[in-house]
C-alpha cells in the first residue's frame, strides 16, 4: 500500500480499481452462499419461430437474487465463479432448475419446445457433467431432446480429447447442443462441422444493420443471409440473437432463419411471469 502521506501515493492507491476489486472479492465470496441459500435465480427468455411466432425454446439466464445490491446479472458474477471454480456448481443448479421448469411448462415431449442453458468451459471439462446432465434429466422427467446446451466457440476451439467425448456423449444421450454467439470467437464452419451440433446462435452484432427498414446494410443482410444457409448446409437450426425490431425480424423470415430470440419477441422473465410470453406473439 501506499503511505498516506507520501508522494507515491498518486501512482500507487487508485481508489476506484480498489472499490472495485473489493466488490468482485465480496461478491466471490459470498457465492457459495448465495448458492446453499437458494439467492442464485433462473430466469427465462422465449427463442420464437420466425415462420409463424411459436416457440422453438426457452433460454435459461442465471441471476442473484443480492440482499443489498438487488438482483444482479451474470455479467457481474459468472466470471467470477469460473474464476474460483463455484461455476460448475453453480451450472448444475441452473440445469437442474431449468429441466423442472421446462417439464412443468412443457411436459415430457420429443418434438415440443426445448430448454437452452448455457455453459462454461469450465464445465464442458468436468469430468461429472455428463452424469449430471443424465440426473438432470431423470429427476425431471424431461426428454433428453427438450434440453438444449450453449456452448462457445472458443469452448470447443482447440476441442480436447475430454471435451470432443463429453460432447459426443451429450448428443449421443439426445441432448441437443447448440453454439452460442457465433461469430465473436475465431472458429469456422469447417471446424464446427466436426462436432455434433444441432443450432447455431447467431450473435446479436450481426442483426445492427438490419435495425430499420429504410437503412438497411446490404452487406448484412447477404452476410446474415450466407450464414444461415451455410448453417442449414450443415444440418443447424439458426437462432438470430438480439432481435429489437419488427424490420429485423422481416429480413430474418426472408433470409430463412428459423428462430430469434430478443426484446422485440420477449424479454427474459421470471418464470411466474413468462406463461403469458409462451404464447404466440
Ligand atoms: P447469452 O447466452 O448470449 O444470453 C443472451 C443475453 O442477451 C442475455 O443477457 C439476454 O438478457 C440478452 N438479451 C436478450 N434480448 C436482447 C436484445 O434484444 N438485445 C440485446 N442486446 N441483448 C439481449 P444476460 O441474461 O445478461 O446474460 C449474459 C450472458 O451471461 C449470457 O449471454 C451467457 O453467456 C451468460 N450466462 C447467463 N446465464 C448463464 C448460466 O446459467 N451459466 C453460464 N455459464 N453463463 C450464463
Ligand atoms: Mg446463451
Ligand atoms: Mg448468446
Ligand atoms: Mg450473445
Amino acid at each position: 500500500w501506499a503511505k498516506a502521506d507520501g508522494r507515491s501515493q498518486w501512482a500507487l492507491f487508485e481508489p476506484e480499481r480498489d472499490a472495485r476489486e473489493i466488490t468482485r472479492y465480496r461478491l466471490s465470496s459470498a457465492l457459495p452462499a448465495a448458492l446453499a441459500g437458494e439467492h442464485l435465480l433462473v430466469h427465462y427468455q422465449p427463442l420464437r419461430r420466425l415462420a409463424d411466432g411459436r416457440l422453438h425454446g426457452v433460454e435459461a439466464l442465471v441471476r442473484w437474487e443480492h440482499p443489498r445490491m438487488g438482483l444482479l446479472g451474470p455479467e457481474s458474477f459468472v466470471g467470477l465463479a469460473e474464476e474460483s471454480g463455484m461455476i460448475v456448481p453453480l451450472g448444475r443448479h441452473v440445469l437442474r432448475a431449468a429441466c423442472r421448469q421446462a417439464f412443468s411448462w412443457f411436459g415430457a415431449e420429443a418434438s415440443g419446445p426445448f430448454v437452452s442453458v448455457n455453459l462454461a468451459s469450465r464445465q464442458l471439462r468436468d469430468e461429472h457433467l455428463v452424469d449430471d446432465v443424465r440426473a438432470a434429466l431423470a429427476d425431471s422427467g424431461l426428454h433428453p431432446q427438450q434440453l438444449q446446451l450453449e456452448i462457445t466457440e472458443s469452448a470447443v476451439l482447440g476441442t480436447d480429447p475430454l471435451t470432443g467425448h463429453t460432447l459426443d456423449a451429450l448428443a449421443g444421450m439426445g441432448v441437443r447442443l447448440a453454439i452460442d454467439d457465433f461469430g465473436t470467437g475465431y472458429s469456422n464452419l469447417a471446424h464446427l462441422r466436426r462436432l455434433p451440433l444441432d443450432e447455431l446462435k447467431l450473435d446479436g452484432s450481426f442483426l445492427r444493420g438490419l435495425r430499420s427498414d429504410d437503412a438497411v446494410d446490404p452487406v448484412d443482410v447477404q452476410l446474415v443471409g450466407s450464414i444461415v444457409s451455410l448453417a442449414h448446409l450443415l444440418g443447424l437450426t439458426v437462432t438470430a440473437e438480439g432481435v429489437e425490431t419488427p424490420a429485423q425480424v422481416a429480413i430474418l423470415r426472408e433470409l430463412d432463419c428459423d428462430a430469434g430470440q430478443g426484446t422485440h419477441l420477449g424479454r427474459p422473465a421470471d418464470p411466474a411471469d413468462l406463461g403469458r410470453l409462451l404464447d404466440p406473439v
